[in-house]
């Protein structure tokens, strides 16, 4: 069919030994950055996303565009489909998948506990049941979160540490997503790799974070809502630039070894890991709102409110040693110099502030 043409042209690979990959959220922020940069390296790729509304679908639809228009083609449909990615795995001998698609967010799971069930849970269990039987087995890299610390976890957070309960649903489902994943491992000898981003942030990035809320919010010169936590200490989070993610991402992949099991034999040996990707340096909001003044060299008028009952006033503060040395991994984007690159790229992508005319 016309649709599996695209699929096997999407996948062609460009250099020798090159590897192919279904990149699971393709039309989402992380997503689209990595299917990019693969596909830029000679890489085939194949794109698969359900276009969900939790933020718009505008954003994604235009991302998408993007990746067509250099030779990723991405599927519109849905991880927890089962027929749809034998379809895919039947027409293209996928070596790596790299699984971001999810229910992202944390506030729209008080209303909507089962998208997170549903995309996060099921899918990921759809997904290897899948990668699971598929001949070969492809290696997976897959999104878990930062946010599997809990509240009360000591700082930095290491892969090591015991991790206290969640406080979201949201890190509920990374953290199951966690313990599904190492037990495919475990039975079925997948290659797994699990990445705990922390707060990623940059060119086409997700409309309902803070940070593009504030920026929108400050060109618009409207003021900004800062949260104060339950405890009254500044929240900070770990920032992590866009491209810095990326690399980690794609050094992940390079290393997850491809898990060549034929069907029925179990690869014991197959690897089970967990990497902490953020910046190593935690930054207070208000700091964050400095920076912003800097930046846009404007004064931003802020409402400080308290913090709700569901809000996540987790504070976060990352070691990266393990990723350092297993991966070569190195932020090298300081908050400045991202954020600078997040404007620019808002005022091309918005036009100067007409933000109210745009599906964002
Ligand atoms: P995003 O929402 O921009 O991308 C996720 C994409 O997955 C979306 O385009 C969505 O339409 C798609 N999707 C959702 N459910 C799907 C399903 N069932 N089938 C097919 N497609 C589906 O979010 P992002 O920021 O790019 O996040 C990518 C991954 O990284 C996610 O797994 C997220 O949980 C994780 N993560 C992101 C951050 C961050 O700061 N951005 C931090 C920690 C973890």
């Amino acid at each position: 069919t016309s649709l599996q043409r695209n699929i096997r042209s999407s996948a062609e690979i460009r250099r020798p030994n090159g590897i192919t990959v279904l990149v699971t959220g393709a039309a989402g922020f992380i997503g689209s950055h990595v299917s990019l940069a693969l596909k830029s390296r000679g890489d085939g790729v194949v794109g698969v996303d359900n276009f969900d509304n939790y933020y718009g679908r505008a954003l994604k639809k235009t991302r998408r565009d993007l990746l067509e228009f250099h030779g990723v083609y991405v599927v519109n449909g849905d991880v927890n489909d089962p027929r749809l990615l034998s379809m895919l795995f039947e027409t293209v001998e996928f070596t790596h998948v790299m699984h971001l698609a999810a229910q992202v967010g944390v506030q729209y799971a008080v209303e909507n506990p089962y998208a997170y069930v549903r995309s996060n849970i099921a899918s990921l269990v759809t997904l290897l049941e899948q990668c699971k039987s598929s001949d070969p087995q492809p290696a997976i890299v897959w999104a878990s979160s930062g946010s599997v610390y809990g509240a009360q976890n000591k700082v930095p957070f290491s892969e090591t540490d015991r991790v206290d309960p969640p406080t979201t649903l949201y890190a509920s489902t990374k953290r199951t997503g966690e313990e599904i994943t190492h037990t495919y491992n475990r039975l079925h000898g997948l290659s797994i790799t699990g990445l705990r981003f922390f707060t990623v942030y940059g060119p086409w990035g997700r409309p309902d974070m803070a940070y593009f809320s504030f920026i929108r919010n400050i060109l618009h010169g409207k003021p900004i809502t800062m949260y104060r936590a339950k405890n009254r200490v500044d929240l900070a989070r770990e920032f992590i630039y866009i491209d810095d993610i990326v690399k980690g991402c794609v050094a992940s992949l390079d290393t997850s070894g491809k898990s060549i099991g034929s069907s029925g034999s179990k690869n014991e040996s197959a690897p089970y890991r967990i990497f902490n990707l953020g910046n190593g340096s935690p930054v207070t909001v208000p700091a964050l709102v400095t920076i912003l003044e800097e930046n846009l060299k404007m004064k931003v008028e802020k409402d400080v409110v308290d913090m709700c009952e569901n809000g996540d006033d987790s504070f976060a503060y990352v070691n990266i040693s393990l990723a350092e040395r297993e991966l070569g991994f190195k932020p090298t984007t300081d908050l400045q110099t991202g954020l600078r690159e997040f404007v620019k790229w808002y005022l091309w992508y918005y036009g100067k502030p007409l933000v109210e005319n745009r599906n964002v």
